[in-house]
């Protein structure tokens, strides 16, 4: 078997509509909604739209002293299971389709892991690269007075998301609580510094939930070729926090690590990459490129190695049409949000390679804010290794849920089921929906 990746694939970027965020979501809800036939088609309509979408502008005074004005958005998908749930994001592309495709992300993945949230999201159109300190304290602070009592523990609760950190949340957390005196306002938001009602584990709970996912996917004998971790080869796309304790972990469960990259490029190691090295020469250079006793690869010829466990950990949409079919991995892992568009979840079922979908791949991260909201609840802090026991059962039952889900599905060779789909993806979402049409039965459509 050779080692070295495929020569450079000339990738054919995807038409702008397949990378369309909302397209994915209904594309993918589509196909889940043809498994769920004795749904009643009008509940599961219900399902699809958001419940509530706000936009606010967000005016602030720059530090030259001009005004200037930002637009921020909210969007609450849905409350069946318990308050909204979902991050906060600061960036240039932020946009209300991006937003509200995300949201019913999450509210997709909180039904599959059982947490007791809603899905939402948020975000402000900014570039934060251009923003001081100072600038983003008075966004977050004008955005989260805008929003008032549309966010709250028991309402809508907030998190990190691309470009917002511990940091942002804490000041959220202070405004709010200037806005709400004399209540315990902690569970308002997750993702807190540890000194400010943060969780242990959180930091490092979504790469962590994607390894114990991927370790009983393959313990369930369901990757065909590949019957443990031990040995495998891992390339990871995006060596960021998911990326780089998924990598950490693989490593000690006796996997090679031959490819791993940022925003800047890829590096190779046919042998596995040394983490330490690794970790040292990013911190110091802040690139993986470059680093010792390996080679430096492009993004895409790290899609395209020979490798067991492809992670894609950086952005959305970047395995399409145009790539997918050079994907020589047997199972890639969703560390990021949808990562994988439905054209190229079709080219690699045909290739029979397995995806392990980011409904609950990276479910971790809002299991541990799930953990963290309700130690603040109880003022109460439960030390890591509970945390990650805990983690741990609730990944493994998520992962078992699915398959069994899976492996119910009709024979593809059935002529009246000839065309549905049969991935996990689509597993599991028809295993979340089910759920949430239960209860939305449960419950009753107001009045
Ligand atoms: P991060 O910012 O810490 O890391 C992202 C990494 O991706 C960085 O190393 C960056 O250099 C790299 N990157 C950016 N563009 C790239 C490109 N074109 N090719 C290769 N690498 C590229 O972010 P993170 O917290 O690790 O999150 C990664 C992904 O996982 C995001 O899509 C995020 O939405 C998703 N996610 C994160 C969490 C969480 O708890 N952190 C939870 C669920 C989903």
């Amino acid at each position: 078997m050779s080692h070295e990746p495929a020569s450079a694939p000339h990738s054919n970027g995807p038409a702008a509509d397949e990378l369309n965020p909302e397209r994915i979501i209904d594309v993918q809800f589509e196909r889940a909604r043809e498994h769920l036939t004795d749904i009643d088609p009008g509940l599961i309509q219900v399902l699809r739209r958001p419940r509530r979408t706000i936009t606010v502008n967000v005016p602030i005074q720059r530090d030259d002293g001009r005004l200037d004005n930002f637009v921020g958005y909210r969007v609450l998908h849905n409350r069946l299971l318990g308050p909204g749930k979902g991050g906060i994001r600061y960036h240039p592309r932020v946009s209300l389709p991006e937003v509200g495709a995300l949201a019913a992300l999450m509210t997709w993945k909180c039904a599959l892991v059982r947490v007791p949230f809603g899905g939402a999201k948020g975000g402000v159109t900014c570039d934060p690269k251009e923003l001081s300190d100072r600038e983003l304290r008075h966004i977050t602070r004008r955005f989260i007075a805008e929003l008032g009592d549309n966010i709250g523990p028991y309402t809508d609760i907030p998190a990190p998301d691309l470009y917002t950190s511990s940091q942002t949340m804490a000041w959220i957390l202070d405004t709010f609580d200037s806005m709400h005196p004399g209540q315990n306002n902690l569970p308002v938001v997750t993702g807190k510094p540890l000194e400010l009602g943060g969780s242990e584990g959180r930091d490092e709970a979504t790469g962590r939930g994607c390894v114990y996912s991927a370790e009983r996917l393959v313990a369930l004998g369901a990757v065909p070729g590949l019957s443990e971790l031990t040995g495998a080869r891992v390339a990871i796309q995006g060596y960021g926090e998911v990326g780089r304790v998924a990598a950490q972990l693989l490593h000690e469960r006796g996997a090679r690590i031959i490819a791993v990259s940022d925003s800047r490029g890829a590096v190779f190691d046919p042998e596995g990459l040394d983490l330490v090295t690794l970790n040292a020469h990013k911190a110091s250079s802040g690139s993986v490129l470059g680093c010792a006793e390996s080679r430096n690869i492009s993004s895409e010829e790290l899609l395209a190695l020979e490798c067991d466990l492809l992670i894609p950990a950086a952005l959305g949409g970047q395995i399409h049409s145009g790539n997918a079919g050079r994907i020589q991995a047997k199972l890639i892992v969703e560390g990021a949000n949808r990562p994988i568009t439905p054209e190229a979840d079709d080219i690699l079922t045909a290739q029979g390679i397995l995806v392990l979908p980011d409904i609950l791949a990276n479910a971790g991260g809002v299991t541990v804010s799930y953990y963290e909201w309700v130690q603040n609840i109880e003022h109460h802090t439960w030390p890591l290794e509970e945390i990650n026991n805990k983690l741990r059962v609730r990944m493994n039952d998520a992962t078992d849920r699915v398959v069994a889900r899976w492996r119910q599905f009709p024979p593809a060779n059935a002529e009246e089921t000839a065309a549905l789909r049969r991935d996990l993806r689509t597993a599991a979402l028809v295993e979340s929906l089910e759920r949430l049409a239960r209860v939305l039965q449960q419950r009753g459509i107001w009045p």
